[in-house]
C-alpha cells in the first residue's frame, strides 16, 4: 500500500511526552519555551487527560493545556487518550504513541524521569522510551488519522526530564531568559498549582502540587541546577543511550560559566 504524503505535516525538532497534561510544563517547560523562541518546531503529547486528578476536570485540564501550549509557542499539542492510572507499557498502550511519533517525526524525544513518587510518571516514561524504539520497526503497522499506513520513524535522541526523584544530569539547559514565560505556562494550569483565585469545588482539597510550597520548590530546583552550570535557572536532563556524537567539539561545549 502506498503511503500518502498529502496529510503528513513537516517534522518536529522536539516532541515531549508527559503522563498528564502539565507534567511537561513542570519538568521541561523552560526548555520547550527556549526551543520555540529559537525557532524550533516543538510539540507535546500528553498520554492521558488526567481524569484521576484530585482537582479540576478533564475538560478544564484540556483548556489549561491548550492555553499553556499557546504561551510556550508549541507547534502542536496532542492527547493520546490513554486511561489515567493505567498506562502500563503494553503494545496496545504504545500504539497511539507510535502513531504520534510517526506523524510528527521528531529528531529529539523528551520523556519522563525513570522514577517518581507518582507511578504513572515512571510507567509513562518507560512506555514512551520503548515506543521511540518500536516506532522504528517496519513490522509494527500503524495508520494515520486518515487511515493511511505510516512509515517507521525513530527519534535520533531520547532524553529524560526530571520528576521528583533526582538523577545526575547529563545536560542542564539554561532557561534563564524564558523563566517568566515558563512560569506563565505553569500558571495556565490554574486548577492544579497554587492559585489564590481558583475557586475549588466542594470536596476539592489542597494537593501536593497545589500547595504554595510546590512552586517555590520548582524555582529552588531550577536555581540549584542553574547554579551548577553558572546561570540563574536550569532544567536537568538524562541521556541514557550511550555516548553523544559530536562533530564540532568547540561548538558542542560553547557554554561558558561565569566562574570556573
Ligand atoms: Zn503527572
Amino acid at each position: 500500500m502506498a503511503v500518502s504524503s498529502a496529510s503528513i505535516p513537516p517534522p518536529l525538532d522536539v516532541l515531549a511526552f508527559g503522563a498528564h497534561p502539565d507534567d511537561v510544563e513542570l519538568c521541561a517547560g523552560g526548555t520547550l519555551c527556549s526551543l520555540a523562541k529559537q525557532g524550533y518546531r516543538v510539540g507535546v503529547a500528553d498520554l492521558t487527560r488526567g481524569e484521576l486528578g484530585t482537582r479540576g476536570t478533564p475538560a478544564l485540564r484540556a483548556e489549561e493545556a491548550a492555553r499553556a501550549a499557546k504561551i510556550m509557542g508549541l507547534t502542536v499539542r496532542e492527547n493520546m487518550g490513554l486511561p489515567d492510572g493505567n498506562i502500563a507499557n503494553t503494545p496496545e498502550n504504545r500504539l497511539p504513541v507510535l502513531r504520534a511519533l510517526r506523524t510528527w517525526r521528531p529528531h529529539i524525544a523528551l520523556v519522563g524521569g525513570p522514577e517518581c513518587r507518582h507511578p504513572d510518571h515512571g510507567a509513562g516514561a518507560r512506555l514512551c522510551a520503548d515506543a521511540c524504539f518500536y516506532a522504528g520497526l517496519q513490522g509494527i503497522p500503524t495508520e494515520d488519522a486518515a487511515g493511511a499506513p505510516q512509515r517507521p520513524w525513530r527519534p535520533q535522541h531520547v532524553l529524560h526530564y526530571m520528576h521528583l526523584v533526582e538523577f545526575d544530569p547529563t545536560f542542564v539547559v539554561d532557561v534563564t531568559d524564558v523563566w517568566e514565560q515558563r512560569l506563565e505556562a505553569l500558571r495556565a494550569f490554574r486548577s492544579q498549582f497554587y492559585n489564590p483565585r481558583y475557586e475549588a469545588k466542594p470536596g476539592e482539597p489542597e494537593t501536593f502540587v497545589s500547595d504554595k510550597g510546590f512552586l517555590e520548590w520548582i524555582e529552588a530546583r531550577a536555581r540549584t541546577f542553574g547554579h551548577r552550570i553558572g546561570v540563574r535557572y536550569g532544567e536537568p536532563f538524562l541521556y541514557r543511550q550511550g555516548p553523544v556524537g559530536v562533530r564540532d567539539l568547540a561548538r558542542a561545549l560553547e557554554h561558558k560559566k561565569r566562574f570556573r
